[in-house]
């Protein structure tokens, strides 16, 4: 019997080599075997030339990493658990006990509850910048200044800031720069090189590009990963030590489906935002609503500086937010998204289910907040447009 066990694992039979297939390969492993004591002790993690644990890498991780650097225009990645583990991961690496990280005012909510609770319980300062002001930004920089946050557009506001000022600024004072990408998924605009096609500008951008992988390149609302993109070796070996210490290791099946989803990133990002606009137009008219916050309308905030950075035939991801009336009540506005049948409640957004969310941004902002309605964000999914309108506006009659 154990003959026959051992057998089962220890197994002569190897397939033939050669197999092609439009898609690679799944490599799933904790341990990771050497041929010898001499490869074993001669291997080094940091290169990319081999193998030594899963936490450091399968050739499946190896291969989406190669992959998300390429999407983003960088040169090295990280992959991690969750596009909140790669935020952690780039805080961790580059702060330490008297350092200040400074965070854009309407910086992705738990990226602010890191900063107000780990990051501050280990002595490590934060302070928010207005993100729409590089000249607050610039004074606010101090010598204990040593990681500044970007994100394009702010969560659930939508404000597009001045990407390429910001990081000007920061760039000038010698201060790193670490983006959050996720809303331009590395196909609305570079951001190291900022801009698109014929507008984009070398060296403009973030040393420094993070994505939630959870988003667009999964796309299907069934994956958890992040990636942190760096141009600099020395850079992306530091944060490679922060990665490999806290054991930010992640699952070949999730890489397998992020690989899967990858090549249509380009067509869903598109197939988003133009539904996406079509609703938010058909929004803006309707009196129930007092203002569309998305960048790509004219008179949403830093509507110029998404132009500017994305083009006038820019593209915007497939997400945007509505501040009704203020003579709705939040419990009207509760209704009207308790009503909604093809959007679900649920946070998170790019998947093919639309999504939406009432956030009440006076709590999340405090007194900056110049609008009295109450704010509803939408993730467009990938629903025929025509069905997605019916239901708002059957969904729009609770307001009544
Ligand atoms: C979703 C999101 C994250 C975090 O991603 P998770 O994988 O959910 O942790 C970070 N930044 C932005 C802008 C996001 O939308």
């Amino acid at each position: 019997m154990s003959a026959q066990v051992t057998d089962l694992i220890h197994h002569p039979y190897q397939p033939p080599a050669g197999f092609a297939a439009p898609q690679p390969g799944v490599f799933k492993a904790s341990t990771v075997l050497f041929p010898n004591v001499a490869a074993l002790r001669a291997r080094d993690w940091r290169q990319k030339t081999g193998y030594t644990y899963g936490l450091h890498g399968t050739p499946t991780t190896f291969m989406l990493e190669e992959r998300i650097a390429t999407l983003e225009g960088g040169r090295q990645c990280l992959l991690t658990p969750s596009g909140l583990a790669a935020i952690a991961n780039v805080n961790l690496s580059l702060l330490k006990t008297g350092d200040e990280v400074l965070l854009p005012a309407n910086v992705y909510g738990p990226s602010k509850a890191l900063a107000e609770g780990e990051l501050q319980n280990w002595g490590i300062g934060h302070r928010f910048y207005d993100p729409m002001d590089p000249a607050a930004l610039q004074a606010m920089i101090g010598p204990a200044t040593k990681l500044v946050w970007l994100e394009a557009p702010g969560s659930v506001t939508m404000e597009f800031p001045p990407l390429a000022h910001l990081a000007q600024v920061c760039r000038e004072r010698g201060v790193t720069t670490a983006l959050d990408n996720t809303w331009g998924a590395g196909i609305a605009f570079n951001g190291f090189d900022l801009g698109r096609g014929e507008r984009l500008v070398p060296g403009s951008g973030a040393d420094i590009v993070v994505q939630a992988l959870t988003k667009y390149p999964s796309g299907g609302g069934d994956v958890l990963m992040g990636s942190v993109v760096t141009r600099d070796e020395a850079l992306h070996v530091q944060l490679k030590l922060t990665h490999m210490r806290l054991g930010f290791g992640v699952g070949g099946n999730d890489v397998e489906a992020v690989l899967r989803a990858l090549p249509s990133i380009d067509v869903r990002y598109r197939a988003h935002d133009q539904v996406a606009r079509q609703l938010a137009a058909w929004l803006q008219v309707r009196p129930e609503v007092a203002q569309v916050l998305h960048p790509a309308f004219e008179g949403a905030p830093g509507h110029e500086h998404w132009r500017a950075l994305c083009g006038d035939d820019g593209l915007a991801a497939g997400l945007f937010s509505i501040v009704l009336h203020e003579r709705y009540q939040q419990p009207q506005v509760d209704a009207f998204c308790d009503r909604l049948r093809l959007f679900k409640l649920g946070f998170s957004w790019a998947g093919p289910v639309s999504l939406v969310v009432p956030y009440d941004i006076p709590a999340m902002r405090g007194a900056n907040w110049k609008h009295k309605g109450g704010l509803v964000r939408f993730s467009i999914g990938l629903e025929a447009a025509e069905d997605l309108r019916a239901d708002l506006e059957q969904a729009l009659g609770a307001l009544a």
